[in-house]
């Protein structure tokens, strides 16, 4: 699964509890300014590639 912002996969976003829900934080990779990870939530890419 991959950033829908930065591509980057999951794993190398930073982990963070959240009460009881695991959630992705900001993206580890130095050169990415990506804050929080994002799922794809509405399928836009299958027009653009
Ligand atoms: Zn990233
Ligand atoms: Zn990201």
């Amino acid at each position: 699964m991959n950033c829908v912002k930065c591509h980057h996969t999951d794993e190398i976003h930073e982990t963070a509890t959240n009460d009881s829900l695991l959630q992705r934080g900001r993206c580890m990779i130095p050169s990415c300014g990506c804050t929080k990870f994002s799922d794809a939530i509405k399928k836009i890419d299958e027009d653009l590639l």
